[in-house]
């Protein structure tokens, strides 16, 4: 175990790197946490602040800039001691507060990692919540630092954190390429996880470890030999053993026992360029046999997390089988260090050679990561480096929190509604209002990983057509869709309902009488309509007449008998009845088919009129005129686009009322103003007054607008005509 940094190890290696670093403001950081953490004690019985400090010089050793160093001192105390996050704000500036914020958060953040799956999603999670890149790192160095003082830990609080560590950071430090840090969370977490076969194995590798030197010596030189025959320079060549964690896989995916095992150590070569790279594979294959398929140009395709080197294995000088790396030392920094390696502070020459043969990649890989290398060779300065890099690794996703910390994984551009269908349908149906980080938004607010929602419902709420336009995921479309069909159902069905029982009265029987016994569905038996609701539906969408429900159900005597006269029926009944035996109301629904459609009496619609619908429960869509005083005070969530139909005729009733003088003939003459233009009377209401004028209203059949124009402007040239004008209503 490395031992614990002081702080004057951590600024010299960050002026190493960073000679501008500003060393105050890490004394300072120091200074603070020392005193916030005063008193306390790890596990291990060291002061606390042994593990802030730590943890900085894990950040120092990746060349991070001093922000992430001062928010390593100070990544506990938000969390742990009275130190409020306004007061690192107030000492230590937004900068440095917003990262301490953004580990405290990841912090709190409780992960039940059973499952591959949810520990993946766990991992995107954690990345999106890390919009700063360097908030994931110093987590990463706080978890390292906790492992490698994991003993100190109850054996079931070992067990989890391992775990976790195995699932969630070590997957992580893989993603962002940082293969050291990678490597010893592995080892760490084998060690608590298996702790026997990583005992036995770690016993194996210690008694084999002269043999192995002897021979990492042995192949060393001949590669040595070889490359400087050729003429070659400025090389190195190395081996080591694999880790622990790596062999004790290859073990249990290949099933063969440790004794077998023989490429357990890997060599590297490392060279000045690309050309070299090439070559020394070459000459490599020239001394030793190459195994057929185990080449890997991870030069020419970069793996995703932008790793590149030449892989092959060779049979060794023992027949043994030997895997050798070769590869650029920048392509060295960048497999060790990863996404470290390209924003640390460098004082020459930014963009050279590593940052070419990367670009020429091509399709594969994560294209964030060769984003990043393009915006580092732009950006100069590393500070806006970072600031561009508050990438998303996984930019389809986002992740939001509920009330209670749980997380759920939306696609983007997703709105609380999705989120609300995504907990539960009900919450979804009832779903009237969302609060997104505690402010009221709009429903079709959109989303940012890290938001935290809690969606307002209302058992009155229900929903709406509308909500199509933006949700974003299929369960609360499908939902919305299905919702918006069993209402249009339940509508129809109540319509044939009522046409229906109207129709029975007609022969005095009563609907309810049939339908107890079941002759109705017996009835339709044979055809498709196979359950009551069904055929009442279809009765109420005008698929099928009232009129031949009743003849198919009625006895034949009640049918024979001389019907009762049809009792005045309300003029809404009326237009139900006219409406439901038409094929066409001569308006259509956007969307809708099959609707029932009757016209308003308020403001009487004409062909031609801008007009909106307006949906009624139980009667299917009203259509006013679009400026209707009436429907502009109902609810707005239940209008709908309606258009006329362009074919067909269809007149509708509408009163238009005529001022004139009080003269004899003046009806005559008014009457022959509409008959002329092809317009039918219904009814005339005459009214003289006392100044000698005459109110005239007149009810009439009016196909379109302009036949309408057309009867006024005939009205207008009438002598005696003061004014004409189209009542509001029927
Ligand atoms: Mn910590």
């Amino acid at each position: 175990m490395p031992n614990t940094p002081r702080l004057n190890d951590i600024i010299d290696q960050v002026t190493s790197y960073h000679p501008e670093a500003d060393v105050d403001l890490i004394k300072k950081a120091y200074v603070y946490s020392a005193k916030v953490h005063a008193g306390q004690v790890r596990k291990t019985g060291e002061p606390y602040l042994i593990h802030p400090l730590a943890v900085a010089g894990i950040l120092a050793e990746l060349h991070l800039d001093e922000a992430s160093v001062c928010t390593g001192l100070l990544h506990d105390t938000v969390e742990d001691t009275l130190a409020t996050l306004a007061e690192i704000d107030d000492l230590f500036g937004g900068d440095i507060a917003h990262l301490v914020d953004g580990v405290t958060k990841l912090s709190q953040i409780q992960f039940q990692t059973s499952e591959e799956k949810l520990a993946e999603n766990f991992r995107k999670m954690v990345v999106a919540m890390a919009r700063d890149i360097r908030v994931l790192l110093v987590k990463l160095a706080d978890r390292l630092h906790n492992m490698r003082t994991l003993g100190a830990m109850k054996p079931d609080k070992q067990e989890r954190i391992a775990r976790e560590t195995m699932d969630i950071y070590a997957p992580l430090a893989n993603r962002l390429g940082i293969s050291w840090l990678k490597i010893e969370l592995e080892d760490l977490s084998f060690r608590y996880l298996r702790p026997d076969e990583y005992r036995d194995l770690a016993e194996k590798l210690g008694k084999t470890k002269r043999e192995r030197e002897k021979f990492i010596d042995d192949v060393s030189d001949m590669i040595t030999k070889a490359l400087e025959k050729s003429g070659m320079t400025g090389f190195e060549v190395s081996g080591r053993p694999k880790h622990l964690w790596s062999a004790h896989k290859k073990m249990v995916t290949k099933k063969i026992p440790f004794e077998e095992i023989h490429d357990l150590i890997a060599f590297r070569v490392l060279v000045e360029n690309v050309g070299q790279c090439y070559e020394t594979l070459g000459h490599i294959h020239a001394i030793w046999r190459p195994i057929p398929g185990r080449f890997k140009d991870y030069i020419a395709m970069p793996k995703p997390n932008g790793y590149q080197s030449l892989h092959t294995t060779v049979i060794g000088p023992k027949a043994e089988r030997i895997e050798i790396q070769i590869r650029t030392r920048e392509m060295h920094e960048v497999a060790e260090q990863g996404i470290a390696a390209h924003w640390a502070y460098k004082e020459q020459g930014g963009s050279n050679g590593k940052h070419a043969t990367l670009k020429g990649d091509g399709k594969q890989g994560f294209k964030w990561l060769r984003q990043l290398m393009d915006w580092q060779r732009e950006v100069k300065d590393p500070t806006e480096f970072l600031d561009s890099v508050k990438f998303d690794l996984f930019a389809d996703e986002v992740f939001v929190f509920t009330p209670n910390g749980d997380v759920l994984e939306l696609p983007r551009g997703a709105c609380p509604i999705d989120f609300a269908f995504a907990i539960h349908t009900d919450v979804g149906m009832t779903c009237s209002g969302a609060k997104v980080n505690g402010r009221m938004v709009p429903l079709r607010h959109v989303f940012q990983s890290g938001d935290t929602c809690e969606i307002i419902t209302n058992k009155n709420q229900k929903p709406n057509k509308n909500w199509l336009d933006f949700v974003k995921t299929s369960r609360a479309r499908t939902k919305i869709r299905a919702y918006i069909r069993g209402v249009e159902r339940e509508r129809s069905k109540q319509i044939g309902q009522q046409l229906v029982e109207k129709e029975f009265r007609r022969f005095g029987q009563s609907l309810q009488k049939y339908v107890k016994d079941n002759s109705i569905v017996q009835a339709f038996q044979d055809g498709k309509y196979k359950t009551l609701d069904e055929i009442l539906i279809a009765v109420g969408y005008g698929k099928l007449g009232a009129q031949a429900v009743a003849e198919r159900v009625l006895p034949e005597e009640v049918i024979k008998k001389p019907q009762q006269e049809p009792k005045r029926r309300s003029r809404l009944g009326q237009l139900i009845d006219r409406v439901a035996r038409r094929s066409s109301s001569g308006v259509q629904i956007a969307g809708i088919e099959d609707m029932l459609v009757h016209f308003a009496r308020c403001c009487a619609p004409v062909k031609g009129d801008p007009i909106v619908g307006f949906v009624t429960i139980g009667r299917g869509v009203t259509v006013h005129r679009h400026d209707c005083p009436k429907v502009l005070a109902l609810d707005p969530e239940r209008r709908i686009p309606v258009v006329w139909e362009s074919g067909g005729t269809f007149t509708r009733p509408i009163s238009i009322r005529v001022v004139t003088d009080d003269r004899e003939g003046m009806l005559a003459d008014l009457s022959s103003a509409f008959t002329r233009n092809g317009v039918s009377i219904s009814e005339a209401n005459c009214r003289a007054g006392n100044d000698g004028h005459a109110v005239n209203t007149f009810k009439c059949g009016i196909v379109d607008l302009d036949q309408l124009r057309k009867v006024v402007k005939t009205l207008e040239g009438v002598k005696g005509v003061h004014s004409v004008e189209r009542a509001r209503s029927a």
